[in-house]
């Protein structure tokens, strides 16, 4: 008879999973991200968190949120570059995932796969409402996706999109509060009609 050790057992089983943390701008990803983050910490597991280099608004090493609760992370390039840094940790946190390139859900799917459990914020939709770069494939390939929600700044109901509030037809626009506001679907349709009428 072969008995297992508990710790036998969570070599052999480790649980690796995608989880998806998505919303519009202000809803909350990044701190939901840090939240999950710290408590894996506490847990005493190995965590590594990384965002794309493109993302250098506040600092080029930490994951920073709008409310200055930060985490240390490493800024890179190339989806791919996160296998290499890996390879001895347990939770693997991806900032502003949106930005990363195509190759992000494969390289989540090696890392759930080898038993790391991956937790990816990112915006859902651009300014346009229109789905961002990898998040819907990773939404598809997740085991859990959370979505996030701002307040939307016209009537105080749920917003569903970050609306640009300047003249700016570039996808990729690094913005703070006075470029985008959050709506909700009756005030975003709105505001289109009025950025027509400008
Ligand atoms: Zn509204």
């Amino acid at each position: 008879m072969v008995v297992y050790s508990e710790d036998h057992r969570e070599e052999t089983c480790r649980r690796g999973r995608i989880e998806v943390i998505c919303g519009s701008m202000f809803s909350g990803k990044t701190e939901e991200l840090i939240r999950s983050l710290r408590r894996a910490t506490f847990a005493h597991q190995r965590v590594e968190i990384f965002k794309p280099s493109i993302d250098t608004r506040y600092s080029e090493e930490e994951v920073v949120s709008h409310d200055n609760n930060s985490i240390k992370s490493t800024p890179i390039d190339s989806s791919a570059s996160i296998l290499l840094f890996t390879s001895e940790i347990d939770v693997v946190g991806i900032d502003e995932a949106q930005f990363f390139d195509d190759g992000l859900p494969g390289v989540c799917n090696e890392l759930a796969n080898r038993g790391v459990r991956v937790i990816i914020a990112g915006l859902d939709m651009d300014f346009k409402g229109v789905p961002f770069g990898p998040i819907p494939a990773l939404c598809a390939i997740a085991d859990e996706v959370t979505k996030v929600h701002a307040i939307c700044v016209k009537c105080g109901n749920l917003a569903y999109v970050s609306h640009r509030t300047v003249l700016n037809d570039k996808r990729v626009l690094l913005g703070e509060k006075e470029e985008y506001e959050p709506l909700c679907r009756c005030c975003y349709q709105k505001a289109l009609k009025e950025d027509m009428s400008k």
